[in-house]
This record gives C-alpha cells, structure tokens and sequence, in this order.
C-alpha cells in the first residue's frame, strides 16, 4: 500500500473526495466570513491590484509588529523576491538549513546562487548553529533558516554569526505564524521573513504567501519585484493610468482581491486556531510521555524554548504547526509501518520533509552531497513522523492519535 500524505503538498484531502482519514493531517477552516468576503470582492469591479490586498498587508503587519509586510503569490515566491532584492546573485554562496521544504534552498537557486547545506538539530529540526558556521565562506551572502514545523530556531546565534560575517539572514517562516523569540515575531529578526498561506498551513488564502521586515528599500524592491519590476504601483502611486516606466526586471507574483479578502479573514481567526494548535500540542505530549522508543522533536529538548511554558503565550512561543515524533533508532525502520498502522487506525500522519533538500535529486546530481554531512536530518527524515494538531481537530481526536501511537509503536517492538 502506498502512504498516504508523505508530502506537505498532498497532505490536503478535498472535501470533494472520499475520506480516507477520519483524522486528516490538515483540512482548511473556511466559514462563512470567508465566503461572504469573496462574494463580495467578485461584486466589486477590482480584482487585483486592489483595497484588500493593503489590508491585508497592513492586517498582518500589525499581527506580527512588522513595520512593513508585502502580500505575495506564495511562500515560495517570497522567499524568491526577498533573495533577490537581498542582492542574492550568481556566484553567491548561501548557507541553507538542510532540512526544510525545497522551496528554502530553490529561492537561492533560482537567483543563481549556490546553497550551501547545514546540518540540524536533532532535539529540534532547525539548523544547528555550529553546522551554519562551519558552512560560511569569504562568498557567503546570506544564511536562510527556517523555523521547523513553527519552533523558533537558535537565531541569537545564527544573527551573531550573520553580523560577524556581515551576510543577510532569511528567515522560512511558512509554519510559524505567531511564533516568538523573547517577545518578537519570527521573521523580524533576520533581514526578510517569508510566511505561507497553503490550504493546510495556519491560515490559508488558497495560494499566497507575505514577506515583512524592518528595511523600507527591501520593502520597496520586493513591491515592484512582485509587480515585473515597474516603478509605479497601481493601487496608490499613478496619476495617470498606464503611465510608468521599467527599470529592472521583475516578476507577477501579486496576490489577487479574493485571496487576500479570505486571508483578511483567516487573520482575524488565527490568534483562535493557534490557541487550539498550542492545546492539542500540550495535550497529545502529555499522552505521548510515557510512550517509549520516541521522542518529540522540538519539546523534549533542554532548550530554553524547549520547556513547558513555551506552548503558552511567554515569550518564546512555538507555532505548533504538527506535533512530530522521533522514532529511537532501535525502531526507526517501523516508521513506515508506523504510518500505515496508522493510517488503519484512521489518523493521516505526514513526513516533514521525505529528505533533507541536499538529498533530493536536484540537488544531489548537482552538488554530489553525501548523506553523511547530514546525519540529524537523514535520521528527522527516516525516523520522525508528522502527527496532527490543527483546529480541525479537539480534544477526543488527540486522544484517538496518541491511542493509535501507542498501539502502533508497541506493534513495531513485538
Ligand atoms: C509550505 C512551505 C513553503 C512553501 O509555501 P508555498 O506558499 O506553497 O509556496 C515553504 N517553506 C516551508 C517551510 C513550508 O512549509
């Protein structure tokens, strides 16, 4: 049998076919404020280019204290703008977390430079800090990191090292909506941070992402990026229509009105659907301690956001994006039977990430990584497993998954 959701992409299951989860991993909150505000923007004559585009923007600056947010087509393509007008170009190096999704490393890729690939951590997924060190070079540009699975990477180190090199830090914030170090949003304490809105991410616009930081001009550059590189914006800068010029290449990357009416929205919801994210994760860690043979990436570590009070409102807050368990290494070649068993169970379980980005075939062809440089990630990749705990699901749910955990893990070990 094949495994269900093995990938982020395929982890939504459409209301339109039959369920084959009576868990899914994920499922997009969509209720009747949503349809109303599309039903509204397709009675109105602006389609794009348009009044809930900005709102959105100004909405989630506030959410996140951004001095400055950007609506983008997708996460990708803001990661891809902000590499750019970072000045990230052919010939750069960029040192980029290992394990994380491939639009990460595709962003320097596609601007011409090189990734240089860093290790992670295994108590938590995100870069090690030591690996992104060891990874500088005199052709560094910037590193990119992303928050695994929405729990904060060790930033005060990887800025530390950034500043002593003088490169840009981008900052993959695509499941870290609400996610905090010390009292500030994740993806202003690098240079640009790049947030997703997929159907089965925090919130969703159907496809769409948003870039903030605190530098105007790489606001500004990423505002005409995203708009093929005119100089004029339509919405608020041209007296005369279709008067502008072009002075650099650009792409159309632009949010359209009705994504950005749903995300106006899911935005008013999310402070409700992270509350119920950061429960569900406390509850099914709490049922899942005593389980033995794994362990929960980015909880059970001794790192100051690893403990108890990080899933409540402090000052280091996880975005509990999915609750992702560690097989020991004595069972870690269950883990795809794991997954079926629980799949039989009813629970749809995914993988983040099937492999570490080095070890995709792109990469991998192009670069010739061995696996061995990133040992911490092969072992996320072989050996954890995704567990739902978005607002799709309660407390009776949570209990069902660790149940289902238990069982499957005590099956593996007969
Ligand atoms: C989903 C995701 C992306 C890609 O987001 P899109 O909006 O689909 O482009 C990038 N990075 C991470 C970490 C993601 O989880």
């Amino acid at each position: 049998m094949t495994i269900a959701n093995t990938e982020p992409q395929s982890a939504f299951v459409p209301a339109t076919e039959p369920r084959t989860h009576t868990i899914p991993f994920g499922r997009p909150m969509i209720g009747p404020e949503e349809r109303a505000a599309v039903a509204d923007v397709l009675a109105s004559p602006t389609l794009t280019h348009g009044p809930k585009m900005r709102q959105f923007e100004q909405d989630f600056a506030a959410f996140t204290g951004a001095p400055r947010a950007v609506a983008t087509s997708s996460c990708a393509a803001a990661l891809q703008l902000g590499a750019m007008a970072l000045g990230i170009r052919l010939g750069d190096e960029v040192v980029v977390a290992a394990q994380t999704h491939t639009a990460t490393a595709h962003a320097i890729e596609l601007c011409g430079a090189r990734c240089i690939f860093a290790d992670s951590e295994l108590e938590t997924g995100n870069v090690d800090p030591d690996a992104v060190e060891a990874a500088i070079t005199p052709g560094t540009a910037a590193i990119a990191i992303v928050h695994y699975l929405g729990y904060p990477a060790a930033m005060s180190r990887i800025l530390a090292i950034a500043k002593t090199h003088g490169v840009a830090v981008i900052e993959d914030c695509a499941l870290a909506p609400g996610a905090m170090i010390d009292g500030t949003h994740v993806g202003l304490l690098g240079d640009v941070g790049c947030f997703s809105f997929y159907p089965v991410k925090h919130i969703t616009t159907g496809e769409g992402g948003m870039l903030i930081t605190r530098r105007p001009a790489v606001a500004d550059q990423v505002e005409r990026l995203r708009a093929f590189g005119i100089d004029r914006n339509v919405v608020d800068e041209r007296q005369i229509p279709g008067m502008y010029d072009v002075q650099q290449l650009g792409m159309n990357c632009r949010l359209n009105e009705i994504g950005a009416a749903i995300g106006v929205e899911q935005l008013k919801k999310l402070p409700e659907f992270l509350s119920i994210r950061r429960r569900n994760f406390a509850r099914l860690r709490n049922a899942l301690r005593d389980v033995p043979d794994i362990r929960v990436i980015g909880a059970d570590s001794a790192s100051p956001a690893g403990n108890e009070e990080a899933l409540g409102d402090d000052a280091s807050a996880h975005a509990c994006y999915c609750l992702s368990i560690l097989l020991d290494e004595g069972i870690r070649a269950e883990r795809d039977r794991i997954i079926e068993s629980l799949g039989r169970a009813g629970i749809g379980a995914s993988i983040y990430y099937p492999r570490p980005v080095p070890l995709m075939s792109y990469y991998r062809n192009k670069y010739d990584y061995h696996p061995d440089a990133f040992r911490n990630a092969v072992a996320i990749s072989d050996g954890s497993i995704a567990l739902p705990v978005g607002p799709h699901i309660g407390a009776q749910d949570v209990d069902a998954i660790a149940a289902a955990v238990r069982a499957a893990v005590a099956e593996c070990r007969e």
